[in-house]
């Protein structure tokens, strides 16, 4: 079985990647999303353990200082702990499936030390769009919205980084360019194996995941 891709998005917070995610991910077959750890409240909508599995500080501590860690990485963020379960992701790429880890630039940078992820980073169109989109969610506090908006210059310092940048201007625009991203990777991957195959002379090639 060939190992599924591992793709980190970040971008800073009310720029739209959740919802670009959630339209790439209603079609496109193989694709999982890790459910990260995090120590922040939930949110008016939001479902333990499928957008987040929220846990205590004291959880968190626990699962972060097991050995091997719990956490692939880990990192506090806008004052909340967030942080990706090794397990669950190790045992999805294992079983083929691409992988989709929504994590902040530290997270990132963490998991780049280790791995060899695609990498895509998420930029609003201007940062008063920004403002405007984080305010019309209606699901920060003043306090988190000055938070977040201060760490958005900083996150974006990091686009450079990554192997995309997507600008979410216009959202359908946005969405046909994380997909086609995935389905290249997919096209990417799939050309090394077969031509691995090739060269030792078995064309009966396993292609991997879909795309
Ligand atoms: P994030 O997951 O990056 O924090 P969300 O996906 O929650 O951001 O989006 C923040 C808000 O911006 C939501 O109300 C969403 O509907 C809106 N939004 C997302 N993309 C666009 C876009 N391209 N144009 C206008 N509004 C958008
Ligand atoms: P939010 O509170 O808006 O859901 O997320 C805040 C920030 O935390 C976002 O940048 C999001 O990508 C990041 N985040 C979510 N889960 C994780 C995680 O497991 N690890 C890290 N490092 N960041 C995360």
């Amino acid at each position: 079985m060939t190992e599924g891709i591992m793709l980190v998005l970040s971008a800073p917070s009310g720029c739209g990647k959740t919802t670009i995610l959630k339209n790439v991910m209603a079609d496109l077959p193989g694709l999982v999303f890790s459910v990260s750890h995090t120590t922040r409240e939930p949110r008016p909508g939001e479902q333990n353990g499928l957008d987040y599995h929220f846990v205590s500080r004291d959880q968190f501590m626990a699962i972060r200082d097991q050995q091997p860690s719990g956490f692939l990485e880990w990192a506090e963020v806008h004052g909340n702990l967030y942080g990706t379960s090794r397990q669950d992701v190790e045992a999805r790429l294992a079983d083929g499936l691409d992988v989709v880890l929504d994590i902040d630039v530290q997270g990132a940078a963490r998991i780049r030390q280790n791995a060899e992820p695609v990498t895509v980073f998420i930029a609003p169109p201007s940062l008063k769009e920004l403002e405007r989109r984080l305010r019309s969610r209606g699901t920060e506090s003043e306090d988190s919205l000055d938070v977040r908006l201060a760490n958005a210059g900083k996150e974006m310092q990091d686009a450079d980084a990554y192997t995309y940048l997507i600008v979410n201007d216009r959202l359908d625009e946005a969405v046909e360019s994380l997909r086609s991203i995935i389905i290249a990777e997919r096209c990417r991957r799939r050309c090394g194996l077969n031509g691995l195959k090739i060269q030792l002379g078995n064309n009966s090639a396993e292609t991997g995941s879909n795309g």
